[in-house]
């Protein structure tokens, strides 16, 4: 039996105060493991904009789920409805979880294992092995593969001598 299931999956997604696992819940029907995850209520942070200091102004209305590396086989989501702060240089900020990229459904630690998989195989066979649509794995691909150039250090690049 795992004695410590829990730190396990804060260490996975690389959650620390005042970000918690609330629960865990495994269904067979579907089947899927689902982490339900809460930030402390009277936990201070910082505005995501300028860093500075912010009032908690509630929570984003909806949940949001996040598809996670798969645990014993059994697809994995993480369920979170993410805090907003009111910062008095920015206004209402949207709060996000340290295991999220903007705006995606996957969690990081999923895309870097996503993106090793594509290295060694074609997408259509990348997406059966990770049980994930290619259009996904595509829009992943893409938006790693930009910024790594987006990045690339074009500075030192001199023009060749003629
Ligand atoms: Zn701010």
């Amino acid at each position: 039996m795992i004695e410590d299931f829990t730190n396990m999956v804060e260490k996975s997604l690389n959650l620390s105060e005042p970000w918690y696992v609330k629960g865990t819940e495994f269904h067979l029907e579907e089947p899927a493991i689902h982490i339900f995850l809460d930030i402390r209520k009277r936990a201070k942070i910082a505005c995501p904009k300028c860093g500075g200091e912010t009032k908690r102004y509630g929570y984003e209305l909806h949940e949001r789920v996040w598809r996670h590396g798969d645990c014993m086989f059994y697809p994995t989501l993480v369920h979170c409805r993410r805090p907003k702060v009111l910062c008095p240089n920015c206004g209402v900020q949207q709060v996000n979880a340290p295991f999220e990229r903007k705006d995606s459904r996957f969690t990081l630690m999923f895309e870097g294992y996503a993106m090793l998989i594509m290295a060694s195989m074609p997408i259509a066979k990348a997406a059966k092995a990770l049980r994930c649509d290619e259009k996904s794995l595509t829009n992943i691909l893409n938006y790693w593969v930009e910024k790594a150039f987006d990045e690339r250090k074009l500075d030192d690049v001199k023009k060749p001598c003629n």
